[in-house]
């Protein structure tokens, strides 16, 4: 648990920030944001920092952050059950809680329910906060609400009660509801310069050698880079992915054909391989196309290097030759994606 105000430990979102401080400062903060950007780039702690700064006990009106180290404020930071202890603060997410705990017999398996929505906000929402100075409901995944569950949100959302606030959080926006999308102020979260994602992975612990791998594949996402750092992960499926990408990023000719040469041996492996390559491609593609500020063209490429691995899994199925169906696998590739991954044609 840390001392400092949660929102000063958001990394390279400057803009982002610099509105909510603004709006902490003026006591114009909105009663429904929806922050929006690729997971893993800080939207889930801006949004703890918001809520931080609306509970501090000692934040005097016109400053624009949290004290951080008052009662309210140490509460406000996450637990390791990933909610935090602070009364007013509510965070929910599909599955976060044991059923019976929201009133259900079954686990949330397809989305967040409308249950949870009665359990957690309906029933908070009406009274104003235990504490006396903001009571705060973060969504995590808001995509996830479920159409019964979102509609039963909507008027609250809309008129919620005084101090109230709500957090919507979502790398695909596009999925909510539009009317749900409507009565929220937006805020966009831009993917991480891989600068930043190198020193939140050493500041992790990682060393050297592995915070620069993951970094330049994790596609600025912190969610990315903690799967490729992790050793663990990484001897498993997605080895062949990475050994793929990072071939094609130092474009080295060799490696397209010792890929090619060990695909042969294992069938079965390859076409799991294949696998692993598209999701991580369709991942790519997501972060991509929910950055405004990357070029389209990039997203363009992507897609097609998707459709590609697709092909070939089916010429793989098709009794290709599996060494013929990665060698030309690999050259398509690198033509299409080394300008995607920042790398001169
Ligand atoms: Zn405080």
């Amino acid at each position: 648990m840390s001392a400092s105000p949660i929102m000063s430990r958001v990394r390279s979102q400057d803009t982002a920030v610099q509105v909510l401080r603004r709006a902490v400062a003026a006591g114009s903060v909105h009663h429904a944001y929806l922050f929006e950007g690729p997971a893993g780039v800080g939207k889930e702690l801006a949004a703890l920092g918001l809520a931080q700064a609306l509970v501090c006990e000692r934040r005097a009106p016109g400053e624009s952050d949290a004290c951080g180290t008052c009662s309210a404020c140490l509460r406000a930071n996450l637990t390791h059950d990933r909610v935090t202890r602070h009364p007013d603060i509510t965070i929910l997410e599909r599955a976060l809680y044991e059923p019976q705990r929201i009133g259900r017999r079954t686990p949330e398996s397809q989305d967040i329910s409308i249950d949870q929505v009665r359990t957690l906000v309906l029933a908070r929402a009406a009274f104003g906060p235990h504490e006396g100075r903001a009571k705060v409901f973060i969504v995590r995944r808001a995509e996830e609400l479920g159409t019964s569950a979102a509609n039963a949100l909507l008027k609250t959302l809309e008129e919620p009660g005084d101090k109230t606030h709500f957090i919507l959080l979502s790398a695909q926006p596009g999925d909510l509801l539009p009317t749900v999308r409507s009565r929220t102020m937006r805020v966009r979260f831009g993917s991480l310069p891989e600068s930043t994602v190198k020193a939140l992975l050493l500041e992790q612990g990682k060393d050297e050698a592995v915070a620069t791998r993951a970094a330049a594949l994790a596609c600025g996402t912190m969610e990315e880079a903690m799967v490729t750092a992790d050793p663990e992960l990484l001897a498993g499926r997605d080895a062949f992915v990475l050994d793929v990408l990072d071939a094609i990023t130092k474009s080295e000719r060799g490696r397209g054909y010792e890929l090619a040469e060990q695909a042969k041996k294992d069938k079965s492996k390859l076409d799991a391989d294949l696998v692993a390559l598209a999701r991580a491609l369709h991942l790519r593609l997501r972060a991509e196309s929910t950055d405004a500020a990357r070029p389209a063209a990039n997203a363009r490429r992507i897609a097609e290097a998707f459709a590609m691995v697709t092909e070939s899994a089916e010429n793989l199925a098709g009794n290709n030759n599996p060494q013929l169906v990665v060698e030309s696998l690999y050259f398509k590739l690198r033509d299409v994606l080394r300008p995607a991954l920042g790398q001169p044609r």
